[in-house]
């Protein structure tokens, strides 16, 4: 409990809850029997054997309360502390009255005065897609969940390399053509795992480029859950993939490309991007206190490189101008 003083006294002082818990448990001890007909625990939870479904969790409305239908209790209520007013405090009397429990435990989330989002590109855009999708945060903007790419990750294999059938570690190589913006691509050599080919030697690559941000985030309510739409058909990106790797066998006779995949990716990014979700101090528009400083700023590549040196400069940035921000609203 939070109390108005600002003090939290549970969960930091777990004693209020354990002095309510000890007068369930005591009548626990009176009233052994069945668990299904067991009544001992029902002044702390009177639904404790039928827990409630997520639907009926998620089903408070914009006022914050949930109806309990002809099964009053007050475990399983929820009166959201943002919209705690008049009709709110009538309705909780008027369960107090109905239920007439002996205990209540009563748990309240103070809303954070800033939130900073770090949950990386696909934590941070699930949870302002859902966040939008459930209506708790219905004022994101329309960008929210978009511009998401995979930085045009691409796996190669190629083999017939001499040496032993397998490569080392670290990565030893990165091949870079930058020379026109509009394909530009690094190979990063990926050690380890053994060669497809018998007896041949094999170098894995890992390729980055240049993508199209067009992949996007939604909210589906049947299931409370978020998905990723990606198409991931630009077929100029294995086009100059090919061309390159082909450079590469043909400078090194006897060795050739065994197979390249796009199904799969280590740098995902975006889906909270800068100028479309975020102001340039992170901030998500509209929001002024919800800060995003993480891979989903950044829309779908990092100029055909590894992002992570991206992303903390950006962060770095984003927190420092945050930082700025804070100082001239205090
Ligand atoms: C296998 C692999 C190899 C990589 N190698 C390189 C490399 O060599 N060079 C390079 O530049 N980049 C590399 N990357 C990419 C780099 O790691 C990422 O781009 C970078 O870490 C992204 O930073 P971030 O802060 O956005 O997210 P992250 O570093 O992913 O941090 C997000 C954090 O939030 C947590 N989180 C997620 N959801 C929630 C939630 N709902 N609640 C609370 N916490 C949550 C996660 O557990 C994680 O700790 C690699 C990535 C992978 C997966």
């Amino acid at each position: 409990m939070t109390q108005s003083e600002g003090e939290i006294t549970y969960p930091g002082d777990p004693m209020c809850l354990y002095a309510a818990l000890s007068v369930a448990v005591h009548r626990a001890v009176a009233d052994a029997g069945p668990l299904e007909k067991a009544s001992h625990y029902t002044d702390l939870a009177p639904e404790w054997t039928r827990f409630p479904g997520k639907e009926y969790r998620l089903s408070a409305g914009g006022d914050g309360f949930r109806p309990y239908g002809e099964l009053p209790n007050t475990d399983q209520t929820v009166f959201d502390p943002r919209v705690w007013d008049d009709t709110a405090r009538a309705r909780w009397i008027g369960l107090l009255r109905e239920v007439r429990p002996r205990t209540v435990l009563i748990s309240t989330v103070s809303p954070g005065q800033y939130v900073f989002l770090a949950a990386g590109s696909m934590g941070t855009s699930k949870l302002l897609v859902r966040a939008k999708g459930r209506g708790s945060l219905p004022d994101l903007p329309d960008g929210i969940g978009r511009f998401w790419g995979d930085n045009a990750d691409r796996l190669a294999i190629r083999v017939g390399m001499p040496g032993p059938p397998s490569t080392g570690g670290p990565a030893h190589i990165v091949a870079t053509d930058w020379r026109d913006p509009a394909t530009a691509i690094s190979l990063a050599e990926f050690p380890g795992g053994s060669s497809p080919a018998p007896g041949e030697g094999v170098s894995g690559t890992f390729a980055m480029q240049i993508t199209e941000p067009d992949g996007s985030f939604a909210y589906d309510s049947a299931s409370d859950s978020v998905h990723l739409t990606y198409p991931n058909d630009d077929a100029g990106l294995d086009t100059v993939l090919g061309g390159v790797l082909d450079r590469l066998n043909a400078a090194n006779p006897g060795t050739r490309t065994y197979s390249t995949t796009a199904a799969y990716t280590s740098h995902p990014l975006g889906g909270a991007v800068l100028g479309h979700t975020c102001g340039s101090d992170g901030t998500v528009l509209g929001h002024p206190n919800l800060f995003v400083v993480d891979s989903s700023l950044i829309p779908g590549s990092t100029g055909a490189v590894t992002p992570a040196l991206t992303v903390t400069a950006r962060a770095s940035r984003t927190v420092t101008r945050a930082i700025r921000t804070l100082q001239r609203q205090s």
